[in-house]
């Protein structure tokens, strides 16, 4: 396989037993637990200058701290995505600088793209030649454009509640498509069902590889980097499966243990309230949520009843000296249209969830009158206009 020379193999979450990457492939052999990528961090030399010294083109600029080699790389140019100071934003949460982190100008539109190629490059190492993937919408969509461009075969599972742009590009990306009537648990049964029917299927599905999360954790390279190595106080993460959240913890503890930086911003779960199992674990006080029982809200990207990495993004929320807020469906896109508006910003109805939750943080006295607060836009709004469009008409607007 053409890995980094920091990249040591994968460790279980939960029996600590650690595995090679070219054939440990998915959960761990032993327990089934997640594999988590690990490093020779003793091995990494990457200094700041030299990170300035490398055009800001694509996250694979952080290749030591990849599995795999730029030049292995399927890659499109994801990442490196702007990040956008929001003056009127700040004063109206009362904090000293808003940041949104625009993951909408990824390839396909979302920071799915992040996970997508390292997920794909490590199906291309493993030689496959079909992968699959339960999802809500963006990780299917991102998948078959990545699974393309490796010349592999796609079979993504989607809820008839996808959105229209997620099926349609499926199908344009040229992946085998299932719409499962129902929701994403539903979608899951019917992949996995196909999986076990297909045993030379590679999954490419949330924290079923190990590589999704790996990817995500670059959001929080550049976002330090862009802010000139200062950590931000607060960062709000609108939160589903919490790859990205658990990824971007990783990552601010990997730039503190390399020295590059001295803090861990505090890391943020934002939900909807019509499915909060997070929230509601953290609020009281448990490791791992309990599935909610009927998820009902517009927010499509995280209407994940059921993450089974809870233990990881509560730890993360923990670890950080952070937390967890849910806030609703009207109050989200209230929030998506406003951000729109005052800062052009076209946050998706999903992420505005990471708006709508910095609002109630604010009012709860969360932040600090001169904190910095980075806020994640997932994705582009492009793809859900029609939802920001009809909460519009919902106010007679
Ligand atoms: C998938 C998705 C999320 C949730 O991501 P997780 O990392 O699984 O929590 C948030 N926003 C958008 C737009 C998504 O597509
Ligand atoms: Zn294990």
């Amino acid at each position: 396989m053409e890995t980094t020379p920091g990249f040591d193999g994968l460790r279980c979450v939960d029996c600590e037993a650690t595995f090679e990457a070219a054939t440990a492939t998915h959960r761990c052999p032993d327990c089934g637990g997640i594999l988590d990528p690990t490093y020779d961090y003793d091995a990494i030399d990457v200094t700041r200058e030299e990170l300035a010294s490398r055009r800001f083109d694509s996250m694979w600029r952080y290749e030591e701290l990849l599995p795999f080699t730029r030049d292995a790389a399927v890659s499109m140019g994801e990442g490196a995505t702007a990040l956008v100071e929001c003056p009127r934003l700040a004063d109206e949460l009362g904090v000293g600088a808003v940041y949104i982190k625009d993951e909408g100008r990824n390839p396909t539109g979302t920071f799915k793209d992040r996970g997508q190629t390292v997920a794909m490059t490590a199906a291309s190492q493993h030689g496959a030649s079909d992968v699959a993937l339960a999802s809500a919408g963006n990780a299917g969509q991102s998948a078959a454009a990545y699974a393309g461009r490796a010349d592999i075969d796609s079979h993504v599972f989607l809820p008839s509640r996808a959105g229209f742009t997620n099926k349609a590009m499926v199908n344009v990306h040229g992946g085998d498509m299932t719409i499962v009537e129902g929701r994403i648990g539903d979608a899951g049964a019917a992949y996995d069902d196909a999986m076990s029917e297909h045993e030379d299927w590679y999954s490419v599905k949330t924290f079923v590889t190990p590589y999704r999360h790996e990817g995500k954790k670059t959001m929080l390279y550049e976002t330090v980097e862009q802010l000139d190595w200062a950590v931000p106080d607060h960062v709000v993460y609108p939160t589903g499966g919490g790859v990205g959240l658990v990824g971007m913890h990783k990552a601010a503890k990997e730039l503190r243990d390399l020295g590059l930086t001295d803090d861990l911003p505090a890391m943020y779960a934002a939900q909807s309230e019509g499915c909060a199992p997070v929230v509601r674990a953290f609020e009281e006080g448990r490791d791992v949520h309990e599935p909610w029982d009927t998820p009902d809200t517009i927010c499509g990207g995280i209407e994940i009843p059921d993450p089974g990495a809870s233990p990881l993004i509560l730890d993360a929320l923990r670890e950080s000296d952070g937390g967890a807020v849910a806030t609703s469906d009207d109050d989200i896109l209230d929030a998506g249209t406003l951000v729109a508006k005052h800062e052009g910003v076209e946050m998706g109805a999903t992420c505005a969830a990471a708006a709508s939750g910095a609002w109630q943080l604010a009012e709860d006295g969360e932040f600090g009158a001169d904190d910095t607060v980075v806020l994640l836009n997932t994705g582009t709004a492009n793809k859900d206009a029609d939802v920001l469009r009809s909460h519009l008409m919902s106010k007679g607007i």
